[in-house]
């Protein structure tokens, strides 16, 4: 998608502070920090948010969450992380990219 942030990420138009990468997937830090790890796990196939997940990407959304389990151990989040999703105007996403927040390295509040 030519006018997305994070295909732009993808393509290295725009500059990340990448922590993993393969070729379906990319995790950089976030920009703006809310924890002490703050990473967003993204496909790099274009889906723009939670409710357009289809069938056939049921793989790939499983995969995204075997390498959160992957980053959490290399960064030794041993006692718990926290994975959020936000989806569409009301659950507050600003970056039309399927996106998941790995939160992690203090004890989190109830609020993001
Ligand atoms: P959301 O509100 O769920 O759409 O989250 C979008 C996230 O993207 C926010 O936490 C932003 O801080 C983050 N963000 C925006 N631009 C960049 C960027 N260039 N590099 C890394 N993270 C970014
Ligand atoms: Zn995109």
């Amino acid at each position: 998608m030519d006018n997305c942030l994070f295909c732009k990420i993808i393509k290295g138009e725009i500059p990340s502070n990448k922590v993993y990468e393969d070729d379906e997937i990319l995790a950089f830090k976030d920009i703006n920090p809310v924890a002490p790890v703050h990473i967003l796990v993204i496909p790099k196939k274009h889906i723009s948010c939670a409710k357009n997940i289809k069938v056939e990407d049921e793989a790939l959304i499983g995969k995204i969450f075997t390498v959160i389990n992957k980053i959490a151990e290399d960064l030794k989040l041993d006692k718990g992380f926290r994975i959020v999703n936000n989806c569409g105007e009301d659950g507050g996403q600003e970056v039309m990219h399927l996106h998941f927040h790995l939160l992690g390295g203090k004890k989190l509040g109830i609020s993001f």
